[in-house]
């Protein structure tokens, strides 16, 4: 089941530039920063209850972030719901319809399996599920 907003992913120019807001001005918890190769990303984690503010900055050219950012600016970017057993989700979501940009789960920050629902589906919203590893509530 989906069981929460796991996370909210904020595209930003600069982690460096953005961070100071969230930790300074909000005092929200930096939880770690991380560099995600394969998806050509720099994330960093900050806690809000039980959800995370995850800000995403570019590596490189290439990275879907840095072509976001060229086309709409810095933002919100994604939402991630936090679901178990992902492979069964994936399956249930295309089953009924929706076109999915990740057919399959791969690996995403901090060893989650991950899995993003293409937006022309959802009403222009980009979902991703999100499987934590040993997080079974
Ligand atoms: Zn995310």
């Amino acid at each position: 089941m989906i069981k929460k907003v796991d996370h909210i992913g904020i595209a930003v120019q600069s982690l460096e530039a953005a961070l100071p807001f969230y930790t300074d001005v909000l005092q929200l918890e930096l939880k770690g920063i991380e560099e995600v190769e394969s998806e050509g990303v720099k994330v960093a984690f900050l806690q809000v209850g039980e959800t995370k503010i995850e800000l995403l900055e570019p590596l490189n050219e290439e990275s879907p972030i840095a072509k976001y950012i060229e086309k709409r600016g810095e933002g919100i970017h994604h939402i991630a719901l936090g679901t178990d057993s992902i492979e069964e989700r994936i399956e249930e979501i295309k089953a009924k319809g929706i076109k999915m940009i990740n057919e399959k789960a791969k690996t995403g920050a901090g060893g989650a399996k991950v899995a993003f629902m293409h937006p022309k589906s959802t009403g222009r919203v980009l979902y991703e599920l999100c499987e934590k590893k040993g997080e079974r509530e």
